[in-house]
C-alpha cells in the first residue's frame, strides 16, 4: 500500500497533488477534452465519471459480513480515455505532479508500479487477469474528490478507470462485478486488504438515494435519501488529519472481530442477533472482544433503524442514530480521534441533529446532519473549533456513468 500513497504518513510522494483541486472535476467536458488533446495530441474516445462516497451508517461492519449504507458524493473523478493498440498504458492526472506515466502492459505485476499510477495499472492488470483483452490506453484524469480524506478518491479513480476501459472494449459488466474487480485489484495489485464498500458505492449508487448493501451475498437496495425535500442538509467535514497508526490498527481490529466470531463458533459477527447480544457478550473471553462485538452488532442494528426511518420519511430522526454510532465507534471500537470527537461534539453543541465520524477512523471525515437554515451557523462553529478542517454541504449524487 505504501507505493500508492494510500498508507498513513506516506502521502508525500503520491498524494500531495498540485493544490488546484477546487474546480477540477467541475469544469466543462469541452475543456477537459482539450486538456486530453494537449497531453496526448489526439481526441479522447469518451469521458467517464465516478464519484467519491460518504458512508451514512454501518462502519467497520463490511468485513464482518454486515450492513453498510454509503451514498455517492456529487464530487467525482473524470477520465478522458482513448484506446491504444501497442501494449502501452499512459496515464496523466491534473491533480498530481510528474506528468504522463507510461507503463508497458506486459511488464505490469503486483508490487512493481510506483506512485498513484498503481491504481489504473491495477485495474487494467486485473481486467486482463480476468481474461478481458485490453491492449492499451491513454487516460487523463481530474477530480474534485478530496484526496486522502476518507471520501474514497481511490475508489473513484479505480471505478472510473474500470468503467471506461470495459465500455470502450464493448464489455458490459454488471456494476457489482465492476466493483468486485476494483476491490480485487486493490487487494492483489496495490496490496491493500480493503472491503468492497467503497468501490460498490462509486459504481452502484444512484442520485437521491443511499445504498443499503448487505456485504454477505452483496444484495443491494436503493433507499430514498432526499434531504433537501425535508429541509435538511448534510455537512461533510474533512478534518485533514490522518493518524499514523491507522493501517496497523485496521488489521488488528479485523483480526479481533474474527477472533470474537470464532470464540462464539460463528462464521462472522454479523451472525450475532441483536437480541442475542447479551448472551454473546457473556460468552466472550475478554473485554476487548466484547467491545468489538458490541459495536458491530449494534451498528448493524443502527443501519436497520436508519433504513426504517428513511423509508417512513422520518429523515430528521436519523440524527440521534448517527450520534449513537459515533459513540460506539469512539467508546467500543475506539477508532475515533480528538479531531473527530471535537467536530462531532461542537456540531451537536451548536444544534446539529446528529453527527458521526465516517470511514475507517483515526482522522478523515465526519458527517453532520443539520436543518438547512442552520448550515452557516453550525459550519462556522465547527471551523472555529477546528480551523484546519475543510467543510462542504452535500447531497446524494449519481454513481459512475459516461459523460461523453
Ligand atoms: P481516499 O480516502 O481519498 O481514498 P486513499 O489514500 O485511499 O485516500 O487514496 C488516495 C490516493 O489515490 C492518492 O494518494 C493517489 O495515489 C490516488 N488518487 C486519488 N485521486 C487521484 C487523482 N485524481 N489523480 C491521481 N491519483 C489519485
Ligand atoms: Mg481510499
Amino acid at each position: 500500500m505504501t507505493e500508492a500513497g494510500s498508507g498513513t504518513g506516506t502521502r508525500t510522494d503520491a498524494g500531495t497533488g498540485t493544490g488546484t483541486r477546487t474546480d477540477a472535476g467541475a469544469g466543462s467536458e469541452a475543456a477537459f477534452e482539450i486538456a486530453f488533446k494537449n497531453i496526448y495530441g489526439r481526441a479522447p474516445e469518451g469521458i467517464w465519471a465516478a464519484p467519491g462516497r460518504v458512508n451514512l451508517i454501518g462502519e467497520h461492519t463490511d468485513y464482518n459480513d454486515g450492513y453498510v449504507m454509503p451514498f455517492a458524493l456529487p464530487h467525482r473523478t473524470r477520465a478522458a480515455v482513448a484506446r491504444r493498440d501497442d501494449g502501452l498504458l499512459r496515464v496523466h492526472s491534473a491533480d498530481m505532479d510528474g506528468g504522463v506515466v507510461e507503463l508497458r502492459i506486459d511488464d505490469l505485476a503486483p508490487g512493481t508500479t510506483r506512485g498513484w499510477a498503481v491504481y489504473p495499472a491495477a485495474v487494467l492488470w486485473t481486467l486482463r487477469q480476468a481474461g478481458h483483452d485490453i491492449v492499451g490506453a491513454d487516460i487523463h484524469y481530474d477530480s474534485n474528490v478530496p484526496v486522502g480524506g476518507g471520501l474514497s478518491s481511490s475508489a473513484a479513480l479505480q471505478v472510473v478507470t474500470a468503467l471506461a476501459l470495459t465500455e470502450l472494449h464493448g464489455l458490459d459488466l454488471p456494476r457489482q462485478e465492476l466493483a468486485l474487480l476494483c476491490q480485487s485489484s486493490e487487494n492483489t495489485y496495490v496490496g491493500a486488504p480493503v472491503g468492497v464498500m467503497d468501490q460498490t458505492a462509486s459504481a452502484c449508487c444512484t442520485e437521491g438515494h443511499a445504498l443499503h448493501l448487505d456485504v454477505r451475498g452483496l444484495s443491494q437496495r436503493q433507499v430514498p435519501f432526499d434531504l433537501a425535500a425535508q429541509g435538511l442538509q448534510l455537512l461533510v467535514v474533512d478534518t485533514r488529519v490522518k493518524h499514523a497508526h491507522a493501517d496497523g490498527a485496521y488489521g488488528e481490529l479485523r483480526a479481533g472481530c474474527e477472533a470474537a466470531a470464532a470464540a462464539l463458533g460463528l462464521p462472522a459477527l454479523r451472525d450475532v442477533d441483536f437480541d442475542g447480544l447479551d448472551a454473546a457478550l457473556a460468552a466472550l473471553p475478554d473485554e476487548r472482544l466484547r467491545r468489538l462485538t458490541r459495536h458491530v452488532v449494534t451498528e448493524n442494528r443502527r443501519v436497520e433503524e436508519v433504513i426504517a426511518l428513511l423509508d417512513a420519511g422520518r429523515t430528521r430522526e436519523i440524527g440521534p442514530v448517527l450520534t449513537a454510532g459515533h459513540a460506539s465507534l469512539r467508546d467500543d471500537f475506539r477508532v475515533s480521534c480528538a479531531e473527530l470527537d471535537l467536530v462531532v461534539d461542537t456540531a451537536l453543541a451548536a444544534g446539529a441533529l446528529g453527527a458521526r465520524m465516517t470511514g475507517g477512523g483515526f482522522g478523515g471525515s465526519a458527517i453532520v446532519l443539520v436543518d438547512a437554515g442552520e448550515v452557516e451557523r453550525i459550519s462556522a462553529a465547527i471551523l472555529q473549533a477546528l480551523p484546519t478542517a475543510r467543510l462542504f454541504p452535500t447531497t446524494a449524487g449519481p454513481g459512475a456513468h459516461r459523460l461523453v
